[in-house]
């Protein structure tokens, strides 16, 4: 990636948001790296070097500013998430590379190991290794400033293999033990085992049609929406907590509250809360394309924000989408939690009492028992095999994410057809350009005069629409949604107004 020094350094005096997480500066004289917001006097020109990422810059040597704080900086992924940058990018989250090495992580990829570095050189001016160091870092500074967590905890909760690593780490990088790098903090009136965090976005960020779409499906015992706050069950590696999310516009941020036993796992929840949330969109370049076309230019001037929603497990999601086809969204919803009901697992003792089920596991899903529930036998199938297929391959759906031919393996498998695939792909995969043009929700917003076009139609239509064909589709059912005004609209629309 190119960066011309004279618009980064406008850019920095300007303290211009818009350029936040799209570079950093390295101040040669104090060896420290800032964002372009940073509220400190600006350095000379002559000692900036500016860099594509924190990693390029903590790779050069220099350390995190401690003012305007590198780790609150959006993220943003140019290309969508299908480039090969971005699948590592997503494994990395996931801690690919905090046991692995980056051989495997080539080889998830599909690419070979010299051709990642040089793509991660090319666009983030960093090695693969120094993105995970750096991410590590960044939330052990993060879980410092905004927790009570012990120094042993964080370096668990940050992937650290041990805390020698960590303290290591933070002495080399600041000269210093992390404990002093901890704000003081007045401790929490009541003693809580969850753990508040700040996922940063880029504005503008469409809460409300997010709260909205989540709350139309929301399976009762295991999702809950309410007063603007999403919460569910959540379960990884055999342990089960609770996940909360609420918006936080003035730290342009979500705010995810956290109840989980298990401290290592936590990088890979805020992974998979940042994927659920399309927290890593690069919205400014979506609206621009999107804007060029005339059908979708007043939708996307409506609503410049709106993210695609995507999933917290990608089994699950499958699941729901299988059970989704060919009915309606409240149908839909209907027949999972009856499903949810009869087979979910019970989950911890939590406080939330509207959050007492989890998603059952693959193992649960027998075709004979599934298909007692008004079911198709093709669909009862279909679900089952998926089931098979993951119960004996957990990491399955990590695996297919992490491929450009994912569409193609999930429509290869029985009961799932081009519209399923294209579902999926765009919600559990991430994948910015799919596009379910089978849907009679998006055919529907493009009808003319009535007549809605047909599916070969609105392929061709939506050509114009990529690589970011999935915001045109949510563009496209938002509009559908609020064309049509419905009683679970209104419940929610009541829901958020207190
Ligand atoms: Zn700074």
């Amino acid at each position: 990636m190119d960066l011309n020094p004279e618009a980064c350094y406008r850019a920095l005096l300007a303290r211009d948001e818009r350029h936040d997480g799209r570079f950093f500066t390295c101040v040669t004289t104090t060896r420290i790296y800032c964002r372009p917001v940073c509220p400190a006097r600006p350095p000379k020109q002559e000692n900036c070097l500016f860099v594509p990422s924190a990693a390029a810059a903590q790779e050069l040597g220099f350390r995190p500013c401690l003012r305007c704080r590198p780790e609150k900086a959006p993220e943003s992924w140019t290309g969508g998430a299908a480039t090969t940058v971005n699948r590592a990018l997503r494994s990395i989250e996931e801690g690919t590379l905090d046991l692995g090495n980056v051989a495997d992580l080539a080889e998830q990829v599909g690419v070979g190991d010299r051709q990642l570095r040089r793509l991660f050189q090319q666009e983030l001016g960093a090695s693969p290794l120094a993105v995970a160091q750096t991410r590590r870092v960044l939330l052990a500074l993060q879980l410092l400033q905004q927790t009570d967590l012990s120094m042993i905890d964080v370096a668990l909760a940050s992937g650290f293999q041990s805390v020698r690593r960590f303290n290591e780490t933070f002495q080399k990088l600041y000269d210093r033990p992390p404990g002093e790098l901890r704000r003081q903090r007045r401790r929490a009136a009541v003693q809580s085992s969850a753990l508040t965090l700040l996922l940063p976005y880029r504005r503008p960020y469409d809460w409300e049609a997010m709260l909205r779409f989540l709350s139309e499906r929301a399976i009762r015992g295991m999702e809950h929406v309410a007063d603007g706050v999403y919460s569910r069950t959540i379960e990884l590696d055999g342990a089960a907590g609770t996940l909360q999310v609420a918006d936080a516009p003035e730290e342009s941020a979500l705010k995810a509250t956290i109840e989980f036993p298990q401290l290592r796992s936590l990088p890979q929840i805020i992974a998979r809360v940042r994927a659920m949330f399309d927290l890593n969109a690069d919205i400014g370049a979506i609206t621009t394309a999107l804007s060029q076309d005339p059908v979708l230019a007043p939708l996307v001037a409506a609503r410049p924000g709106l993210r695609v929603p995507g999933a917290w497990d990608r089994f699950e999601l499958t699941v729901r989408a299988i059970l989704g086809q060919h009915i309606s969204v409240k149908g839909a919803r209907f027949i999972a939690e009856t499903l949810v009901a009869y087979f979910g697992a019970q989950s911890l003792k939590t406080e939330n009492q509207a959050l007492s089920l989890l998603f059952p596991p693959p193992a649960r899903w027998q075709r004979e028992e599934i298909e007692r529930f008004r079911m198709t036998k093709a669909r009862a199938a279909a679900i089952a095999h998926l089931a098979a297929l993951v119960n004996g391959d957990p990491r399955y759906f990590e695996q297919l994410g992490r491929q450009a031919s994912a569409v193609d393996q999930l429509q290869a498998l029985p009961g799932i057809g081009q519209w399923t695939a294209q579902y999926v792909a765009m919600r559990a995969l991430r994948a910015s350009d799919a596009f379910p043009a089978a849907d009679v929700g998006l055919q529907r917003a493009l009808a003319v005069d009535g007549v809605r076009p047909t599916e070969k139609q609105l392929l061709a239509q939506a050509e114009n629409w990529r690589p970011w064909r999935a915001y045109a589709a949510m563009h496209l059912w938002t509009s559908d949604a609020l064309a049509r005004p419905s009683r679970s609209r209104k419940r929610i629309a009541h829901a958020t107004a207190t």
